[in-house]
């Protein structure tokens, strides 16, 4: 019998603790995209099967072995989604996108669903910072939407990140690379796994995708795909190669890189890293000029990738990649007497309201408890309200990190202490400056802000 306070096998919490890292990186990518003319679109976190079938194509792994698909109360079969791409196009073709002006640049911060082994790296319930352009064709696209990616890792401060990239062809030069694919393959037919063997038939190409050893050995000698190239893939490629370079940004032509969805066309790329195990690509994409058309719009060119957010941030802890620090405690409001409790509670609110995070107690602990606490939250400061404070409309606050107190007016609390919190942060600065001659611009930023308030 399950039990209840298991979460299902490969889904992760995200904890109370925790979660500024991903807001973080979340934050970053949504400033970077936006920097670059990619505005966000939710789609359902559910679409009809048929939808992924289509798209991501019925002898992909996706499809065969990972979608997580059931039957709704009406009969209706329905898969949560296992990728953004498939929901982003259906929504484009839907809400009439392409009377837009093109191209329209969109990106996602999205749960996916695929039913697979759950290890490091690899989950069942997995997010995705995904990025689509829909209506160019020409190869400086391409080469957007990767240098948006690797904006993003250099952003963050990743090291040691390979761009490997592949040009998989068209629809014209690829047959002639499946019929010798297919020949090579029928010679090894025995050797094959079950699904291969499958696929070799009906797509061939995804025998360079399977994951098995013995598939992937015999992968290692099969025809190439770049030198089944028509002369307009072969030039697109050029060009996006010609692009990376003037951008400055190192890649390599991996000629087996094949992606496993069936919608990419010409350029393919990932970024790789050898930081965290067997599963570590970050970030995979390309081009997929012929999935519009294919789900019922105008023949309509486009690219885009998606960017795994948990092995991105497994990759930033095993770099020890520094964040931010997390939102802390800025000032926690003791108080001893039921007067004094209420007191406390609208001096919080007082202060909430300006800007600042302030705290008080909720448990009724005693005063003693309430201080241990707030040096367990790490409150920058302290203040207690008892009878006498509240008499006499004067408060002391405590900076944590000094012992320092300063009394202040009980009816000017909020700006006083502002000003104190302010003041402070100056002297601080100051003196980290003196150290190193040098304006911390976080600090900097922090202060304006704070004094902004
Ligand atoms: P892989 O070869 O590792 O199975 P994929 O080719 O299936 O990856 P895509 O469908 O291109 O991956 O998805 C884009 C990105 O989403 C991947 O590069 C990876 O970072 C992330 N991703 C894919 N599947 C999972 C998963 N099961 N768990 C966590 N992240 C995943
Ligand atoms: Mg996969």
């Amino acid at each position: 019998m399950a039990l209840v306070t298991n979460a299902i096998k490969g889904t992760l919490d995200v904890l109370p603790q925790e979660s500024y890292k991903t807001q973080y990186v979340e934050g970053a990518m949504r400033e970077i995209a936006e920097n670059f003319g990619f505005f966000e679109m939710r789609t359902p976190v559910f679409e009809h099967t048929e939808l992924f079938n289509r798209s991501v194509g019925e002898t992909t792994d996706v499809v065969q072995k990972e979608m997580y698909t059931f039957n709704d109360k009406g009969g209706r079969s329905i898969t949560l989604r296992p990728e953004g791409t498939a929901g982003a196009v259906r929504s484009f073709l839907q809400n009439g996108l392409f009377n837009e002006p093109l191209p329209q640049k969109l990106f996602y911060l999205t749960s996916c669903y695929r039913y697979e082994k759950p290890q490091a790296g690899r989950l069942r319930e997995f997010h995705q910072f995904g990025v689509e352009a829909f209506g160019a064709g020409a190869p400086s696209q391409d080469a957007e939407i990767i240098s948006l990616a690797n904006e993003i890792f250099n952003y963050l401060g990743i090291k040691n990140l390979s761009l490997e990239i592949n040009s998989i062809g068209c629809k014209t030069c690829r047959q002639d690379f499946q019929n010798a694919l297919k020949a090579y393959f029928e010679d090894r037919k025995e050797e094959l796994c079950d699904t291969c063997l499958s696929r070799l038939d009906r797509n061939p190409m995804r025998i360079l995708d399977c994951k098995s050893p013995v598939c992937k050995e015999i992968s290692k000698d099969a025809p190439k795909i770049l030198d089944y190239l028509c002369p307009d893939c072969r030039a697109h490629f050029e060009a996006v190669q010609r692009y990376l370079k003037a951008l400055n940004i190192p890649f390599t032509v991996n000629p087996e890189i094949v992606r496993g969805l069936d919608y990419y066309t010409r350029t393919v790329f990932e970024f790789v890293s050898n930081d965290i195990g067997a599963q570590g690509t970050v970030c995979g994409g390309g081009r997929y000029d012929g999935l519009i058309e294919e789900l019922g719009g105008k023949p309509t060119p486009a690219c885009g990738f998606g960017m795994g957010m948990e092995r991105l941030l497994l990759l930033m802890e095993a770099q020890k990649t520094p964040f931010p620090e997390k939102k802390g405690c800025d000032i926690f409001i003791g108080s001893m007497g039921d007067t004094a409790n209420v007191a406390a509670a609208v001096l919080a609110s007082d202060l909430r309201n300006e800007g600042m995070a302030a705290q008080f107690d909720t448990l009724g602990r005693s005063l003693k408890a309430q201080m241990k606490f707030a040096n367990k939250l790490g409150a920058s400061y302290t203040a207690v309200l008892g009878d006498s404070e509240l008499e006499e409309k004067k408060v002391k606050i405590k900076n944590m990190d000094s012992g320092e107190q300063t009394e202040v007016s009980l009816e000017n609390f909020t700006e006083d202490f502002q000003n104190l919190m302010l003041r402070e942060a100056m002297q601080g600065l100051e003196a980290s400056e003196s150290l190193d001659g040098l304006m911390d611009a976080d600090a900097i930023n922090a202060i304006l802000k704070n004094g902004q308030n």
